[in-house]
């Protein structure tokens, strides 16, 4: 059951945080591919951020879910002319990684609705496939974002390459805390570092995350295959 998924990972994530003596993080539960259903179901539970990786399937689920006061999160690549219906629909925009987006987000950033949380993505690893700005461009980014009235400057956001090593995996975690830190000494309104999902949070809590993005631990696998009728 939803519920019962949801108390168990809660009760981990509270786990985890006091045993590494770090604040207990905000569960951000990813619902990418579940139905509107889903989301409703464990809204009914008192969960109330959700991430999405499509703009047009989060804005299905958002007007159809409408009357919950849900709080999206964009957490997948935002291609710059979706800009106008990312900043209409969501909450939180985590994956700001370029200068371009700052413009078209703060353009569209309708004037009657609160400024647009954002994050900034970083790709932590240097991946070539990934998205996420390089470290190095964190505060110019940041600058542009604080400048903008109808955007709201909250943190970082990271997806790190995953490293059967758990040493491996720790570093990545830990340099993003660095990161966030230094970004804070300019910024010290920022109150987000999103990292961590359901196979490796703990790592990320220990490291110092704010939020974590659980799906999988929480509606099970996606996509599952359909089960024999026979
Ligand atoms: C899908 C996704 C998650 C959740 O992954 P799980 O392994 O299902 O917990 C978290 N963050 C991002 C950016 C994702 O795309």
């Amino acid at each position: 059951m939803l519920a019962d998924a949801l108390s168990e990972t809660l009760q981990s994530l509270d786990n985890t945080a006091k045993s590494a003596n770090r604040p207990v993080p905000r569960l951000l539960a990813v619902s990418k591919t579940q139905p509107a259903e889903a989301v409703a179901a464990l809204a009914a539970v008192g969960q109330c951020a959700f991430g999405e990786n499509y703009v047009q399937e989060a804005q299905i689920k958002a007007r159809a879910l409408a009357a919950l006061n849900l709080e999206w999160h964009l957490i997948g690549h935002l291609q710059s002319n979706k800009a106008e219906s990312a900043a209409e629909v969501f909450d939180w925009i985590q994956t700001v990684d370029r200068h371009k987006l700052v413009v078209a987000l703060s353009r569209y950033r309708a004037a009657d609705c609160p400024p647009l949380n954002v994050l900034i993505q970083v790709n932590i690893d240097d991946e070539a496939s990934k998205h996420g700005c390089r470290p190095e461009e964190i505060s110019a980014l940041a600058a542009a974002i604080a400048a903008e009235p109808r955007l709201s400057l909250r943190g970082l956001m990271a997806i790190p390459a995953p490293h059967a090593d758990p040493g491996q995996q720790r570093t990545a975690f830990r340099r993003m805390k660095t990161l966030f830190d230094e970004l804070a000494a300019h910024h010290p309104q920022i109150d987000t570092l999103s990292m961590g999902m359901s196979g490796d949070f703990p790592l990320a809590i220990a490291e110092g995350a704010t939020m974590v993005r659980i799906g999988t631990a929480l509606f099970g696998a996606r996509a599952p295959k359909p089960s024999p009728t026979a």
